[in-house]
């Protein structure tokens, strides 16, 4: 389980059950544990306004540079 974290504010933004290796370029949502960010259309942005990463069909499309995040990531 990793914690992703604004970039800017440094605020928590969800919690994410992450397996396999790799960057976190999309955050499924049945693996999305704890979810603190706002939604705006298609956006999904921080408190800060921050934009963290877009809708799709089954996730959100992070921006990587706009998180940072911690914790374990399991490997597979
Ligand atoms: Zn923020």
């Amino acid at each position: 389980m990793i914690v992703i974290k604004c970039a800017g504010c440094k605020k928590k933004l969800m919690k994410y059950h992450k397996v396999g290796k790799g960057k976190i370029l999309n955050c499924w949502f049945d693996k999305i544990k704890n979810d603190f960010t706002l939604r705006e259309k298609e956006s999904v942005v921080c408190e800060c306004g921050n934009l963290i990463g877009t809708i799709s069909a089954k996730g959100i499309r992070m921006k990587p540079n706009s998180i940072t995040y911690s914790g374990t990531i399991i490997k597979k």
